[in-house]
């Protein structure tokens, strides 16, 4: 799904005498290779913020921790994601609330989100899923006109840029009360461990979050709230100074694979490409089709065995996983992620398709589909 390594081989001499640089350095954690990082980071983005840590997981867990969330609050997620999403809601004792999605864009449906709200309601976290942005600006209205907090999911569209219908642009993860992202290597932005961040424009957050990370210390051993230990460490921090100014570059080679993709299939009528809602350019963390009259499972299958890696994400929807399941759950309430477990594919997706290698996935794709 991923080549890192033909990734890692075009900036291979910078990394390996950054990796030794680091080891020599003996500033393992929190050197100058991690602020360094949150500074740019926070440049890239345009966020008054950075937070690091060690990965996209904590960095949920952890805005929520700062947010204040209290057991039995209740958090808006989406059904269709990755299991971090709610498992941290669950964790912290707080009731997790599923919500369908879109079709189209895979992100959570407004209707759904408002019809779920209560008065427990306390967070909404819409997750920026394969690549583009949800509708935040609806999202903001629906969080203003109820008092809650916006947590982004931005573990999986870093780099993606919301344009507001006055124009004004922000970074995918700056634009509710806190953003988060994932370093995991197969992200946009991969370092070669776990790592992750946290984003905010609220200063007050911003110091909470950062002692939070650190045990809860704001003065060395004097502990004010309760913390984790979730930190980035140098190295890793080290290679994503290294690849940060390459993931514009990065998202535009996703973007140039996934045109291709989406111009073989065009004129299939049992394929659906991903398309990319008018106000969020999209960084392709997984390029994901729909197919239809087609037996997905037997084309995931076929394509393995034609040595083409390709993957169901995800084939049960949180509301029906074992640890997530709530009595409260309508199937009726699920229409769309109960459709897409069954039919989405997402196709091999990084930086470094070439031509030769596409041409022979989309063909294998087409003549499997047209016999
Ligand atoms: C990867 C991912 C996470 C978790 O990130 P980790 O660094 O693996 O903990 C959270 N949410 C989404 C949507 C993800 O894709």
């Amino acid at each position: 799904m991923v080549d890192l390594l033909g990734q890692y081989d075009k900036i291979q001499e910078q990394v390996d005498s950054k990796i030794l640089e680091v080891v020599k350095s003996g500033a393992y954690i929190n050197g100058p290779e991690v602020h360094n990082f949150q500074k740019e980071l926070e440049n890239y983005l345009g966020v008054k913020h950075v937070i690091p840590c060690a990965n996209g997981t904590d960095a949920l867990q952890i805005a929520m921790m700062g947010l204040g969330l209290k057991p039995g609050d209740e958090v808006i997620t989406a059904d269709f994601t990755f299991a971090a999403t709610v498992e941290v809601i669950a964790l912290l004792q707080l009731t997790p609330v599923l919500v369908d999605v879109e079709k189209d864009t895979f992100n959570m449906n407004i209707e759904a989100l408002k019809k779920a709200i209560t008065p427990k309601t306390k967070a909404i976290v819409p997750v920026h899923l394969f690549g583009q942005c949800a509708n935040m600006e609806a999202v903001l209205e629906v969080a203003k006109a109820h008092n809650l907090f916006i947590i982004e999911d931005t573990a999986q569209a870093i780099g993606a840029d919301y344009t507001f219908k006055d124009g004004s642009k922000k970074k995918a993860g700056t634009i509710g009360n806190v953003g988060t992202t994932s370093f995991f290597p197969s992200k946009n932005l991969g370092c070669y461990g776990d790592g992750g961040a946290i984003f905010t424009n609220d200063d007050e957050l911003a110091h909470t979050l950062r002692g939070m990370v650190n045990h809860g210390m704001y003065k060395r051993y004097y502990h004010d709230v309760v913390g984790v230990n979730s930190r980035l460490d140098s190295i890793q921090a080290a290679i994503l100074n290294l690849k940060l100014p390459q993931l514009d570059a990065y998202c535009d080679a996703r973007r140039k694979a996934a045109s291709y993709y989406s111009e073989a299939f065009a004129s299939n009528k049992n394929i659906t490409t991903p398309i990319t809602s008018s106000f969020t350019t999209h960084v392709f963390h997984q390029y994901t089709i729909q197919v239809k009259n087609v037996d997905r499972n037997a084309l995931h299958q076929h394509l393995l065995d034609s040595g083409i890696p390709n993957a169901i994400y995800y084939p049960v929807p949180l509301h029906s996983q074992k640890a997530y399941t709530d009595t409260r759950y309508k199937e009726e309430d699920f229409k769309v992620t109960n459709e897409l477990i069954n039919t989405v594919l997402s196709l091999p997706m990084h930086t470094e398709l070439d031509t030769e290698q596409l041409e022979f996935i989309t063909s294998t794709i087409l003549f499997f589909i047209n016999n």
